[in-house]
């Protein structure tokens, strides 16, 4: 078997979001991993699991939070390909369409706050509630739950709720009778404690030299080079 070359990591987190988690290590894709990767989008997130596990050593991939697979997913489409994120778009100042390349390595990265120990308890109008970062099993179950076809609006601040005498769909019931101001509470913690690349891109329009910026879209076919377009 062939040795593996895995490099420590610093996440978005800077690991504050987790109970255990010794150094966490990181290897480049290889071609197990790109097969993997090429099948996603019409298979269970499940294996996006898999994917994580076989290159990252040192936490649970579940228990990674949403910001921290961000910034693992970038971190692999610049190691194992290029910074190249082409993209179409209509520029702000002359308002014509351009094809440009954007930069994956320019992307600014959000740091986790120094004050986040988890979970958070939250005061809301009737009660205190305690609520954890959404997590890649989440995502896993919000992306399930939205496959029933049910709405997943409600769902992921449910399972932000930290409550293991209550089922999802119990707090689901909860945040549906909660007032907005409450729900809003809610949307603050996760605003506040938001962290991860924010996907920002500089760009230089081709035709006009305008300088302006750009929220590139997280999806894997622009973010590996393997299944961009040519
Ligand atoms: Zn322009």
């Amino acid at each position: 078997m062939s040795k593996e070359q895995y490099v420590l990591i610093s996440l978005p987190s800077k690991g504050l979001a987790y109970e255990h988690a010794s150094s966490i290590k990181i290897r480049p894709f290889k071609g197990k991993d790109e097969a993997l990767i090429a099948e996603l989008p019409s298979e269970n997130l499940k294996k996006f699991v898999t994917i994580i596990k076989n290159v990252i050593q040192g936490i649970e991939p579940e228990e990674l939070t949403s910001g921290d697979v961000q910034y693992i997913m970038l971190w692999e489409a610049i190691n194992s390909y290029n910074r190249d994120y082409p993209i179409k778009l209509v520029c702000e100042s002359c308002l014509q369409e351009i094809s440009i390349v954007c930069d994956l390595g320019k992307i600014n990265n959000v740091e986790l706050s120094d004050d986040f120990k988890p979970p958070i308890t939250v005061q809301l109008s009737d009660r205190t509630i305690q609520l954890h970062l959404l997590t890649l099993s989440d995502e896993i179950a919000s992306f399930n739950w939205g496959m029933k076809g049910k709405s997943v609006y409600l769902h992921s601040y449910a399972l932000s709720i930290v409550d293991k005498s209550s089922t999802v769909v119990d707090k689901i019931e909860m945040l549906e009778h909660m007032s907005t101001q409450d729900l809003n509470e809610i949307k603050e913690f996760h605003l506040r404690y938001n962290h991860g690349p924010d996907m920002e891109a500089p760009y230089t329009c081709p035709l006009c030299d305008y300088e302006g910026k750009i929220v590139l879209p997280f999806r894997f076919d622009k973010l590996f080079s393997f299944s961009k377009q040519p």
